[in-house]
């Protein structure tokens, strides 16, 4: 088996130099264990902050120790009764090919009609960070105005659907006139290309001629700014994710900060684990859209575990539409 490991901390943007693949020893199983072949393995924006050696939500990667990450695979050996040869399931050993853990390590993929890889994605922690975060952080409702950034990524581009399911108006922004044409594809009124050389609190306000009563933050920086700019009385702000800043460090100067105050503005931080034993609402009402045909899964598939670090550092080139994967 072989896994990557970190092989240095990076100083700003991650490159190839960060990583190593090593050759793993996989141990035979004790009593209670499972050897599972991944399929499918997810990179994802917060993996930088685990890079730095710093206190957060999640430990820091161990220099020299197999990185880990959300990853779907097939059971190939088990002495645990709870899994058999051929059962489907996730867990968190991933960014290697093969897994030895606990069965109580190892979930069962939940019961519906989607592929395995779904799990990872819009049926997963970036779908729960999406619903929750829009319905409960941000309380988007019916005839809201709902912006949100990199619409075109995992979260946000299920964002825009279940945002617009709910019957809000929905601003998307994403990079390149393509991604945008995505976006409204899925049903957002307006996409905003930010790459296209206006600044973004121009676009907004030429998007958004009633203001916005929600953002959902995917990207901070300008973009929250622009956001600021435009917020109506009382809007509330979910700040899901910062991706411009994860490789800086240094926040973008807010010139529109104090409108906080005049428009009396709520600003709201989550973390996706804050909802973890609200799963069952997620998977209801997921499977209700998914049924009425209101949710459209994107992914971009990058090949063979040695591709790994790749499509992680693509995360921060905009290289994925909707979730980005890897496939085993
Ligand atoms: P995405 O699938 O959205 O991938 C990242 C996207 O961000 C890229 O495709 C790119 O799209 C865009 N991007 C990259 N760099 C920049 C930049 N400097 N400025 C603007 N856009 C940029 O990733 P996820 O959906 O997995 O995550 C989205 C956000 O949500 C991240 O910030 C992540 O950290 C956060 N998150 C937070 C969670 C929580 O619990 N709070 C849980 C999960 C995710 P483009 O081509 O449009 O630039």
């Amino acid at each position: 088996a072989r896994a990557w490991t970190l092989a240095s901390r990076p100083n700003g943007m991650p490159t190839a130099a960060n990583f190593a693949l090593i050759d793993l020893d996989q141990p035979s199983l004790a009593e209670g264990e499972v050897r599972i072949a991944n399929r499918w393995l997810t990179v994802d924006p917060y993996m930088r902050g685990r890079m730095n050696d710093v206190k957060s939500y999640t430990p820091p990667f161990a220099i020299g120790e197999p990185m880990q990450g959300g990853a779907v695979g097939e059971v190939i050996e088990s002495r645990s009764d709870q899994f058999k040869p051929g059962n489907m399931v996730q867990h968190f050993a991933g960014w290697r090919d093969e897994a030895v853990l606990p069965a109580a390590q190892v979930q069962p993929l939940p019961k519906m009609e989607a592929d395995p890889q779904a799990y990872l994605g819009q049926l997963g922690m970036p779908g729960m960070t999406a619903y929750f975060g829009l319905l409960h952080v941000a309380a988007a409702k019916e005839g809201d105005t709902v912006f949100v950034s990199a619409a075109a990524g995992a979260v946000g581009s299920t964002v825009v659907q279940i945002a617009k399911a709910k019957g809000c108006h929905v601003i998307g922004s994403a990079g390149g006139a393509e991604k945008c044409a995505w976006v409204q594809s899925l049903g957002a009124d307006a996409a905003i290309d930010y790459k296209d050389g206006t600044p973004i609190v121009k676009s907004l306000g030429q998007a958004a001629r009633n203001g916005i009563d929600v953002y959902f933050d995917n990207v901070g920086g300008d973009h929250l700014d622009a956001a600021l700019a435009h917020a109506n009385d009382r809007a509330r702000f979910a700040i899901c994710g910062m991706i411009d800043v994860y490789n800086s460090g240094a926040a973008t100067e807010l010139r529109y900060i104090a409108r906080v105050i005049g428009a009396r503005i709520r600003i709201q931080g989550f973390i996706v684990s804050d909802f973890a034993d609200r799963a069952a609402e997620f998977y209801r009402d997921m499977g209700g859209w998914m049924k009425d045909g209101k949710l459209t899964r994107e992914e971009t598939v990058v090949e063979g575990l040695e591709k790994t670090p790749d499509a992680f550092l693509g995360l921060f080139s905009g290289d994925n539409k909707g979730k980005m994967l890897v496939k085993i």
